[in-house]
């Protein structure tokens, strides 16, 4: 909340909510909590986040990082370590070793306090990696709504042949990652 507006009324600050922009729909408001998890990440590759959503309520958050208690790559010192990997168009990928995708978290932390995830959405702001869309789909996961592509070409069969349904949601004033 911003300091000028402290003085005014209930009613007038209120009112300076609407002055920032209409009111989000679900999908930007759940992206939204996307990006802002993303800011959490310590993989210096990049950062996401991740939010599991089932009837308009956040049942799990994620965002990439290495496991609890060890070094993140972006601590004093500490560096990504990237291994590659061949895709079968034989295209290269790179991956950082010591980093959890968001989505697997926010699937961990589900697990770990026993919330169940089955038949909810994620937000992810990017789209998953075939690795994780694959654990998502065996979760129950029944929608992936993604903000940026990420070598989208490699989940397109599997997307379709399992029909995880996959849905762009950008945020104008916070979409990027
Ligand atoms: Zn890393
Ligand atoms: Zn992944």
């Amino acid at each position: 909340m911003s300091e000028e507006k402290s003085s005014l009324s209930c009613c007038s600050v209120a009112g300076s909510v609407s002055l920032q922009g209409e009111r989000l729909s679900w999908n930007e408001y759940f992206m939204s909590v996307a990006h802002l998890i993303s800011r959490r990440a310590t993989c210096t590759r990049g950062h996401i986040g991740a939010v599991i959503v089932r009837e308009n309520n956040i049942l799990s958050t994620g965002y990439n990082g290495a496991p609890s208690a060890l070094p993140h790559c972006s601590d004093n010192g500490g560096t990504c370590r990237i291994y590659k990997s061949i895709h079968p168009d034989g295209t290269i990928e790179e991956n950082c070793v010591n980093t959890i995708h968001a989505e697997i978290n926010a699937i961990a932390q589900a697990a770990k306090h026993g919330v169940s995830i089955r038949d909810s959405g994620i937000y992810i702001t990017s789209s998953p990696c075939i690795h994780c869309l694959k654990v998502l789909i065996n979760v129950g996961i029944k929608t992936i709504y993604y903000a940026n592509p990420y070598k989208i070409e490699h989940i397109a069969e599997l997307v379709k042949l399992s029909g995880i349904q996959l849905v762009q949601v950008t945020v104008d004033s916070i979409g990027r990652s």
